[in-house]
């Protein structure tokens, strides 16, 4: 679970959306002096409609970004007219698209962005000859390819340096595994119809074009389709109260992790969480106080550990913690620490301040027998030690001895 990203971060987003936007600004104004193509208006209008319209069916690629699904008709108008009417005909969409969002100040980098990225697929073609060009399959596949790719791949170099400063990770891991699951999933369809709709175009102009571009509408629904699946299995893993994992993210993280954890002699410490007096919390004040309570529980619970550390909500007011590499000393440190920021910071309700205590079991993979180093095993006594910290009087940490 990721925390907010710091202040500092947000200036140098800043600075780098504007960088990209007057630097893009400066290569649209190198692209609309080159000698424009012969165009007619009305292919002007048929292309900017065709632009705009697919601009609209957005859809979150595999790597997590979101694209339109013009991408293909925008690389077609490229490749037949080269870059000035293909920036023309996508600013329309470009614009339509920010007002709706709100964030009309984004425009400059989304204009900029796919202008650098133009200006460098361009120059490819004027390394290997004229621009543009009339293609045949045969003679140009490579090389529209290739543009695609270096046009794709600069793009998408661009938006990961936005989302690296927004806090959201790694460039080179954003990178590549945009590159990697998206050019997997998505780029042999997406690079094919855009060199079908180049090919047909320039044989059977506006209606080639039109029935070339509807498979588009199919690849939408396709992937719209997938990307709700994925929501609502990653939904199917988090307790829908309190946001956090729940049972079985905790039973799948377990299979899949312990038995490496094992292989690896690693540790792993395990914490019970269970709120000391709940039920007169709901009796006092109401199940609607009594749920409130669990989220404030579990957003104190949340700050006291490390971002790699795993927090679910394994019952009624139960939550369990997962600590990897974390010996038995340090985790029961941890206990305390979650103990403290719970019992030392009263929740604040409609009914005014209510104290709560929390009682916490650890439990260790460290000195266990290798037949004991099992889910089942670790849980049973991280909850027996929760049992003993209730038996002593609640409001502790107790370790399995
Ligand atoms: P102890 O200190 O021994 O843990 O006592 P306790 O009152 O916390 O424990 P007990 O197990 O008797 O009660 C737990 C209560 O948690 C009972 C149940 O009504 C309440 N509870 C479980 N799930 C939810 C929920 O989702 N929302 C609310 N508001 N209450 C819940
Ligand atoms: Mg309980
Ligand atoms: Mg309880």
């Amino acid at each position: 679970m990721k925390k907010e990203n710091s202040k500092g971060t947000n200036f140098w987003l800043k600075l780098y959306i504007a960088l990209v936007a007057v630097a893009g600004i400066a290569a649209l104004i190198i692209i609309l002096m080159y000698p424009l193509p012969t165009i007619s208006i009305w292919e002007i209008i048929f292309l900017m409609g065709l632009n705009l319209t697919f601009s609209f069916f957005q859809v979150t690629l595999p790597s997590g970004m979101s694209i339109s699904l013009s991408f293909p008709i925008t690389m077609g108008i490229f490749l037949l007219f080269g870059p000035a009417p293909a920036i023309i005909t996508l600013i329309p969409g470009l614009v339509i698209h920010s007002l709706r969002r709100a964030t009309p100040w984004r425009l400059p980098f989304n204009i900029g962005q796919v202008s650098l990225s133009l200006i460098l697929a361009s120059s490819v073609f004027r390394i290997y000859g004229d621009f543009p060009a009339t293609f045949s399959l045969q003679d140009h596949l490579f090389l529209m390819l290739g543009v695609l790719f270096l046009f794709d791949t600069f793009s998408n170099a661009l938006v990961c340096g936005a989302l690296v400063l927004q806090g959201r990770g790694n460039f080179f891991k954003l990178f590549f595994s945009s590159l990697i699951s998206d050019v997997i999933k998505i780029i042999p369809i997406y690079y094919t119809i855009g060199i079908i709709f180049t090919l047909v175009y320039q044989q059977e102009g506006i209606l080639g074009g039109f029935l070339v571009s509807l498979p588009l509408i199919s690849v939408y629904f396709i992937l719209r389709d997938q990307q709700l699946i994925k929501e609502s299995q990653e939904k199917a893993l988090v307790d829908s109260l309190t946001n956090l994992y729940n049972r079985r993210y905790i039973e799948n993280w377990f299979s899949k992790n312990l038995p490496q954890i094992n292989q690896r002699c690693g540790e792993l410490s395990v914490l019970l969480l269970d709120i000391d007096n709940f039920k007169q919390v709901n009796d006092n004040y109401g199940h609607q106080v009594g749920d409130f309570v669990l989220r404030f529980v579990s957003r104190r619970i949340e700050n006291s550990v490390r971002d790699s550390d795993i927090v679910a909500r394994y019952g009624g007011e139960e939550f369990i913690i997962l600590l990897p590499d974390t010996p038995p000393e340090i985790a029961s440190q941890v206990g305390e620490r979650i103990r403290e920021n719970i019992a030392g910071h009263p929740c604040e309700t409609s009914w005014g301040k209510i104290y709560l205590t929390v009682s916490i079991g650890m439990a260790s993979l460290r000195g266990q027998d290798e037949d004991k180093k099992n889910k089942e095993e670790l849980i049973r006594q991280a909850d027996n030690a929760a049992y003993l910290a209730k038996f002593q009087g609640k409001n502790q940490v107790c370790s399995y001895q």
